[in-house]
């Protein structure tokens, strides 16, 4: 689905198979948000292809945290593309993976503050307590907000998985508030578009999930 020129979300809408929404931009660098699980990734590729983009020709593989329903494909992605999360997150993830699973580092680490590609900028924010190295990625050109598993359509990342922390995913998600956020593309569910919505979604996990963590 065509969210805007140049913005393409392959949303995941099965039951049975945990997997996350997978989003794409097509400008002058190819750009892959969250791939999402290996033997699911047939599902990015076919979309992909209704484009006429063939998965190696990615520039870049950003990665808004290592949990593997969003991780998983980068590595078969990665050369020719550019694969990228947070420092943190690669630490944690080698932490948890361990020396029995031989995983190639990122090709570039998601520092805080702007990330040109081509001709767009994001702005990486660093978003910790699903996971300590998660990242939020924002599109000010579009007022796009790629949330991962930070918060969704009426609800908020789990913090009960390793490293989780209820205390970070408010500051975090406070920090998120204060963006200028008019389309909110989160890891699962559904897309949430318009300034008004986007703040009543704030408004409502602050006050209904804020308590649960
Ligand atoms: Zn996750």
């Amino acid at each position: 689905m065509e969210v805007l020129d140049g913005l393409y979300a392959f949303t995941w809408q099965s039951f049975h198979e945990n997997n996350c929404n997978t989003y794409f931009i097509n400008r002058e660098k190819k750009i892959l948000i969250d791939p999402g699980h290996d033997h699911l990734f047939s599902h990015v590729a076919d979309k992909l292809g209704e484009l006429n983009i063939l998965p190696s020709q990615l520039d870049y593989v950003l990665i808004t945290h290592g949990h593997p329903d969003h991780l998983e494909a980068a590595f078969r992605l990665q050369h020719p593309s550019s694969m990228a999360m947070s420092r943190e997150e690669w630490q944690f993830i080698q932490q948890w993976a361990g020396s029995n699973y031989n995983l190639p580092p990122p090709d570039l680490f998601l520092e805080e503050g702007p990330l040109p590609l081509g001709d767009v900028t994001l702005e990486v924010y660093h978003t910790p307590g699903h996971s300590p190295g998660s990242v939020c990625l924002y599109w000010p050109e579009h007022k796009v907000l790629f949330t991962g598993d930070v918060i969704f359509n009426q609800g908020i990342g789990r913090v009960d998985l390793p490293q989780g922390n209820g205390a970070q995913l408010k500051e975090s998600i406070r920090r998120l508030r204060k963006l200028d956020v008019e389309i909110l593309l989160s890891g699962h569910g559904e897309i949430l578009a318009g300034k008004e919505a986007v703040q009543e979604n704030f408004r409502f996990i602050e006050n209904y999930w804020f308590r649960y963590i």
